[in-house]
């Protein structure tokens, strides 16, 4: 039977990589008719974050990924939070302590300090390992009436994995394929602490056993975990699950994230961290410089700017390092707010500074455009197609079909989604979206509908049809001012008494656009004019712009008062 787990630990929101994982598992799951498990792994609690559990559980729901046991909900094998666990991690950390793979030891935190220090002078790098156990203070290099000894007195100690020496594990990876380690590069890690609970290593492979997990799908900063885990089933005389470690999400194309709205607000946060890196830059000098390279980044100049250069000063260098590396590197959770997208599936208030990070539910994101965009980074089905709803994408999800390379993210991709997403919502379905936002109108739910209906197309999110002239807003407010370059070309000498005569023509006509196209036609015949002579000043005194859908659609729903007012305002 297919079991797969999603197993968080509530050390902070959610990110689009956790999102990713949690898809994936959910997938997995569902397309082998198997059941999906929602864990909390909270046994750190040195890192624990008030809200966090919450904040994973309201995110999951919002994208419709639905766990088949979780805290909330139970199941056959609850608890489903490691911290109400501590009774079968007890027993089991007697059973391991029984075996050769694991021991106790005694060293405190600042004993392996002054270790770690002593190592550091001779250059070396400390590790508890099987090179150094030995001289360490634990029940192996200590002698048993010692051990019983400290024990007796209740010194505190920690339960340590014993690393076999210099075996090669063949380990396989569904995503990976096969690859080896051997044992003489790993440590002994901690697997109990001084208070008696688990550390995650150990929480983890006991909770996947007693679960009855059969497939771990996870991100791939476990891989290094990947040969203590299997030790770690072999030393209980557990069967291992099987792996598939998710390659990272990389960051987006720096270059296309940089553009007029941003640039300063990029160019402010990458001045800061510069500064404070090379004390030697003034803060006014490095951002004037940074912004001059920035505003290079679309010119056909850019390439070979970022190329080898002769005499690169410490700053244009950095810059160069910061546009290539946003070619490659990680995407990291401080990205979406220095480069204006999100990270998070819903907004997250850090609460140690109060700032808040902007979350696709919040930002307007469908969350089927969002689960969509998710999962496609990273795997694609069969035929590439690429709208897939949940169910077609379980159907459809095959772990082969991952890819390893890892997948790099795009705003530019998540918005077309979400565009594709608002064209597959009914009318209705979209005007309750606007009306369930803080917009107000008194526009009837009819007029409503007729404007969602024209502008549909344009939009990338709902919200974007009160805010963004282009895309609507001018239906809402009449234009405030007329954009310079529309006007230069729309409007002449005669532009205001012609538009005058038009007004008072229009005065008489039923406001319906097939009529007003008539008249509007009808007029600009009787004054020999063609007829973009009379549309072009038109739709710019009705939309500020020479942008928008056919004149007299706008002119049927703005109304004869409406379009009267805004014409008299623009030639008076
Ligand atoms: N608690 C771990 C995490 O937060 C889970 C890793 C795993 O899936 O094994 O990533």
């Amino acid at each position: 039977k297919v079991r797969v787990r999603f197993a968080p630990s509530p050390t902070g929101p959610l990110h689009l990589g956790g999102v990713r994982t949690a898809l994936y598992d959910y997938l997995f799951a569902k397309n082998q008719g198997g059941e999906f498990v929602l864990r909390i792994e909270d046994t750190d609690t040195a890192r624990y974050v008030e809200g966090a559990e919450e904040y994973i559980e309201e995110a999951l729901e919002w994208c419709g990924i639905i766990a088949d046991e979780s805290p909330k909900k139970g199941g056959k094998f609850a608890p489903y939070r490691q911290s109400e666990r501590r009774d079968i991690y007890d027993r089991y950390t007697e059973q391991i302590l029984k075996t050769d793979y694991a021991y106790i030891a005694f060293d405190t935190a600042e004993e392996l300090d002054a270790t770690r220090a002593e190592y550091e002078a001779k250059g070396d790098v400390f590790s508890y390992d099987n090179k150094t156990r030995n001289q360490l203070r634990n029940s192996l290099a200590l002698s048993e009436e010692e051990v019983k000894k400290l024990l007796d007195e209740k010194t505190p100690y920690v339960v340590r994995f014993k690393m076999p020496v210099d075996r090669t594990l063949n380990l396989e990876d569904i995503i990976r394929g096969k690859f080896s380690v051997n044992t003489n590069t790993l440590d002994d890690k901690v697997l109990v602490k001084n208070d008696g609970m688990p550390t995650y290593h150990f929480a983890n492979i006991i909770d996947d056993h007693e679960m009855e997990i059969s497939h771990v799908i996870r991100g791939e900063e476990w891989l290094p975990s990947l040969g203590l885990h299997t030790l770690l089933y072999e030393a209980m005389g557990w069967e291992a699950p099987q792996f598939a470690h998710l390659s990272l999400i990389l960051k987006p194309d720096v270059s296309t994230l940089i553009n007029k709205e941003n640039i300063d607000s990029i160019t402010k946060s990458f001045s800061e961290e510069f500064v404070t890196k090379n004390s030697e830059f003034s803060f006014d000098e490095s951002a004037e410089l940074i912004k001059s390279f920035f505003s290079e980044v679309k010119s056909p100049r850019f390439k070979s700017m970022l190329g080898e250069n002769e005499k690169d000063n410490a700053l244009t260098a950095a810059v160069k390092q910061f546009l290539k590396k946003g070619l490659s590197g990680k995407l990291s959770k401080r990205d979406g707010d220095k480069f204006g997208f999100p990270v998070f599936p819903l907004n997250f208030t850090d609460y140690a500074t109060g700032n808040v990070s902007k979350g696709y539910r919040e930002s307007g994101y469908l969350p089927e455009a969002f689960i969509n965009m998710v999962a496609l980074l990273g795997w694609s089905p069969a035929d590439d197609k690429e709208i897939l709803s949940l169910e077609e994408m379980a159907k459809e999800f095959d772990l082969n079909k991952v890819h390893k390379a890892g997948a790099r993210f795009s705003k530019e991709k998540a918005e077309w989604f979400n565009h594709q997403y608002i064209q597959q919502k009914s009318d209705e379905e979209l005007l309750e979206i606007l009306k369930s936002s803080d917009f107000n109108t008194t526009l009837s739910d009819e007029k409503l509908l007729k404007i969602i209906s024209l502008m549909k197309e344009r939009l990338t999110f709902v919200k974007d049809l009160t805010l963004d002239n282009e895309k609507g807003k001018f239906f809402f407010e009449a234009p405030v001012s007329y954009d310079e370059k529309a006007a230069k070309k729309a409007w002449n000498d005669q532009t205001s008494v012609i538009l005058g005569e038009l007004a008072s023509d229009l005065e008489n006509t039923e406001f319906i656009a097939e009529n007003l196209k008539q008249a509007v036609h009808d007029f600009a015949e009787k004054k020999s004019l063609g007829m973009g002579k009379v549309m072009m000043p038109l739709r710019l005194s009705l939309v500020g712009e020479l942008k928008g859908p056919d004149v007299p659609d706008i002119m049927e729903l703005l109304g004869k008062e409406e379009t009267i007012s805004r014409i008299n305002n623009a030639i008076n």
